[in-house]
């Protein structure tokens, strides 16, 4: 008899960044809206997934993926507590790690991001907290949030 009830679990891995900048004496966060889920989230994307960065580390995974995602380049400042969450994507019990780093704006066009993200802003930092869709990342933030 097949156990209709064993589900089947699997672990995935992403790194990204929460971006920051200092303009007019106001400090702005990178949050964006995804494509696909349409969540207003920090840019992120897995560890490892793509031959041609497979031996990326998650600090470079980070990087690379805000720059993806957002069109901005960051500068890790330092690791923050990964975030963690289930979701279900064809019948699979999906357990997500994501390792968030703060991250300094030094430059790049957000303008010129890939179509992962739908929309990418600066968003003040008193506005961050309600803009986020997720409540993993909202706890996230409120650590960061003590780091900037
Ligand atoms: P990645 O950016 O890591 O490559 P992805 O873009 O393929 O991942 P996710 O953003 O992880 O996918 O979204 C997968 C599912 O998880 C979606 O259904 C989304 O609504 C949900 N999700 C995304 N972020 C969170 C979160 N912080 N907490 C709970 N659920 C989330």
């Amino acid at each position: 008899m097949t156990n209709s009830l064993q589900s089947k679990v699997k672990f995935e891995f992403s790194a990204g960044g929460i971006v920051f900048k200092k303009e007019n004496n106001q400090i702005f966060i990178l949050v964006s809206q995804h494509s696909q889920h349409h969540g207003w989230v920090f840019p992120k994307g897995l560890i490892g997934d793509k031959e041609e960065f497979k031996h990326q580390t998650k600090e470079e995974t980070a990087i690379r993926e805000v720059k993806e995602e957002t069109g901005a380049d960051g500068e890790i400042l330092e690791a923050l507590d990964p975030v963690q969450y289930w979701y279900i994507f064809e019948g699979v019990k999906i357990k997500k790690t994501v390792y968030y780093f703060l991250m300094k704006y030094v430059g790049g066009d957000i303008t010129k991001h890939d179509f992962e993200m739908e929309n990418v802003e600066w968003v003040p930092m008193d506005k961050v907290e309600e803009k986020l869709t997720y409540k993993s990342d909202k706890q996230v933030w409120g650590k960061a949030l003590q780091r900037i």
